[in-house]
């Protein structure tokens, strides 16, 4: 039975990953500060510790796991990034989670573990323009992140790709652009664009209105959860080390994203642009080198997941 150990087993992906990793018959290990807050963990083991601790890290990181996913960060949607409040817990919380869990690994003897980077380390420069922004893998540098998580991230892919040259750690680095999906944080400041504009469109009557920051005509895409995980599976199964994208290539506007959930949820509303943090003006996925290094990307619409989020979002709104 393969064994396995997800660090951030409690947040939005580490929790459907551990579900996933559990179903398919592995032995899970779970760790994070917070058990999942919106369904059950399906960890065989689940610690709650803080992964900034260097002893917790041995604990859990205590045996050659044969697969290790690294998702644990401080993270959050625009609000919790742009403001500029946390610029310091995030850089210093996920940096000391990294430099604490590879160095676990490598004294456990672990071979194989997953990074989660983020589309955010690409630079400014090459995402000015919302209809055609650059995020080829070979371009993150010279870097020049907008944000300070964005730097962290590209700090820690580093991290571990250096662990992977001296010290001989078959390492995997994923760079996630957007995912969403249901039991994921929808209200807490933390949230993402799709799950905040699911949750306003369900806590507003029918003719009412809606904000949304900034004019919002910046583009995104976004990937579903499922795919998500379907690409981080390909991605430790195959021998490319990355990093490379694991995204959608269907970019949005933020108002056409909001006038998708509008159509779901079958309410006519009008939208009032607001001052708010942004992040670039334009981003999406570009998949070129997911499919000619894992002969895959991902190909669902980005409505049907939509429709999910939408659904579980608005049971969570009338609770
Ligand atoms: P999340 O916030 O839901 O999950 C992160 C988890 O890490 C949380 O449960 C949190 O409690 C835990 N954590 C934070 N500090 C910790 C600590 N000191 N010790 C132990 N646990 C700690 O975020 P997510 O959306 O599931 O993202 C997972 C990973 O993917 C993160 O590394 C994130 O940066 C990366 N990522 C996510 C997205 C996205 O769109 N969701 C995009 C790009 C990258």
């Amino acid at each position: 039975m393969k064994k396995v150990l997800v660090c951030g087993a409690g947040g939005f992906i580490g929790s459907h990953l551990t579900k996933k990793l559990a179903a398919e018959g592995c032995w899970v290990r779970g760790v994070d500060l917070k058990y999942p807050l919106f369904s059950p963990t399906s960890a065989d083991d689940f610690v709650q510790g803080d992964l900034r601790d260097p002893q917790i890290c041995r604990k859990v990181a205590d045996q050659p796991f044969d697969e290790v996913y690294q998702l644990a960060a401080d993270m959050g949607g625009a609000g919790f990034i742009f403001s500029g409040e946390n610029d310091a817990d995030v850089m210093h919380n996920s940096a000391l989670i990294n430099l604490n869990i590879i160095e676990a690994c490598y004294q456990s003897g672990v071979k194989k573990i997953f990074y989660s980077s983020s589309a955010c380390i690409y630079p400014e420069y090459n995402q000015e323009d919302p209809d055609n922004p650059k995020t080829a893998e070979n371009t993150a540098y010279p870097a020049a992140p907008d944000s300070e998580y964005g730097w962290e991230k590209l700090f820690s892919e580093r991290l571990y790709l250096a662990f992977a040259r001296n010290y001989g750690m078959d390492v995997r680095i994923a760079r996630f652009h957007n995912i969403f999906g249901p039991d994921g944080t929808w209200n807490d400041g933390r949230e993402k664009a799709p799950a905040a504009l699911c949750r306003k469109v369900a806590e507003t009557a029918d003719d009412g209105e809606i904000e949304i920051w900034g004019d919002g005509k910046q583009t995104r895409s976004f990937l579903y959860i499922d795919e998500c995980l379907e690409g981080i599976k390909r991605l430790m199964q195959s021998d490319f080390t990355g990093p490379v994208n694991i995204g959608s290539e269907e970019m949005v506007t933020i108002n056409q994203l909001a006038q998708m959930i509008m159509k779901i949820a079958k309410k006519k509303l009008s939208i009032s642009h607001i001052d708010g943090p942004l992040g670039v003006r334009g981003r999406n996925s570009d998949n070129r080198l997911l499919k000619e290094k894992l002969g895959w990307a991902p190909t669902r619409a980005l409505t049907d997941g939509l429709e999910k989020t939408y659904r579980w979002i608005n049971q969570q709104v009338v609770k």
